[in-house]
């Protein structure tokens, strides 16, 4: 088995021989290392090989986390995970990031939750780009309003959109879905530029993040090539 430091290599050269294919600087993408369901100690051999940005879909397992660590000072939480109303203070007071907000009224209560002596949170509108009934995420035609309503609140900087296409589509499809995200928030960022930094696609995971940097992704968030296969069931929240 290859550590997680060689993992984080290994990711991290897809990512600099991807933005070279795509003529793209090769800071340009960042690495989100998607650490659920995995142990603290994990994440420990992460930091020692460099990483400090961390996803988390799971509240109660994030916090407990962001304790085990919390003697490592530069850590940078990310919360990725469907967001439950009586939930957003801890993920306000606790995360650098949000990247699934989906609705006004939680990116309300993120902003009122959001301490003053902190900046302001970062988040992105997670896009259900394949309109699938059972997916998180806001749709294509409802972006506009979203972004308008959630680029007023104070406690929140309005960074960009994020997705998570169905994977199981051709590669050509699965371009378009990424190529229609850039063109989103190219629009937003023509229709609507004081409403926030709009410098951010969270876009591309173990499977597909050449595809998505190809397509301007600027985060990519990588779970199992980093840390191995998950369990199939998620531990209880
Ligand atoms: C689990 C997860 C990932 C990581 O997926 P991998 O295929 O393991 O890289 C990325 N984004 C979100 C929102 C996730 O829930």
């Amino acid at each position: 088995m290859s550590s997680i430091a060689d993992n984080i290599g290994s990711v991290t050269r897809r990512i600099q021989k991807a933005t070279l294919a795509a003529g793209r600087a090769p800071d340009s993408v960042h690495l989100l290392a998607v650490s659920k369901t995995r142990p603290a100690e994990d994440l420990r051999a992460a930091y020692r090989a460099g990483q400090r940005a961390f996803g988390e879909n799971y509240l109660q397992e994030a916090l407990d986390k962001i304790d085990a660590l919390a003697d490592l000072p530069d850590l940078d939480w990310h919360f990725i995970g469907p967001i439950q109303s009586n939930k957003t203070r801890p993920i306000a007071e606790a995360f650098a990031w949000v990247h699934s907000v989906d609705r006004l009224k939680i990116a309300r209560r993120l902003s009122e939750q959001r301490p003053a002596d902190q900046p302001p949170l970062n988040v992105c509108l997670q896009v259900n780009i394949d309109n699938e009934d059972s997916k998180a995420g806001c749709r294509l035609a409802e972006l506009a309003e979203l972004a308008a309503g959630v680029g007023a609140l104070p406690g929140l900087s309005l960074r960009g959109l994020m997705v998570i296409p169905d994977p199981d589509q051709p590669e050509d499809q699965l371009r378009a879905r990424f190529r229609a995200m850039a063109d989103a928030l190219a629009e937003l960022r023509r229709t609507q530029p004081e409403a926030g930094p709009l410098d951010t696609l969270s876009m591309g995971m173990s499977g597909d993040l050449e595809a998505a940097i190809a397509e301007g992704a600027t985060w990519v968030r990588v779970g199992t090539a980093l840390f191995g296969a998950r369990p199939p069931k998620a531990p209880p929240r």
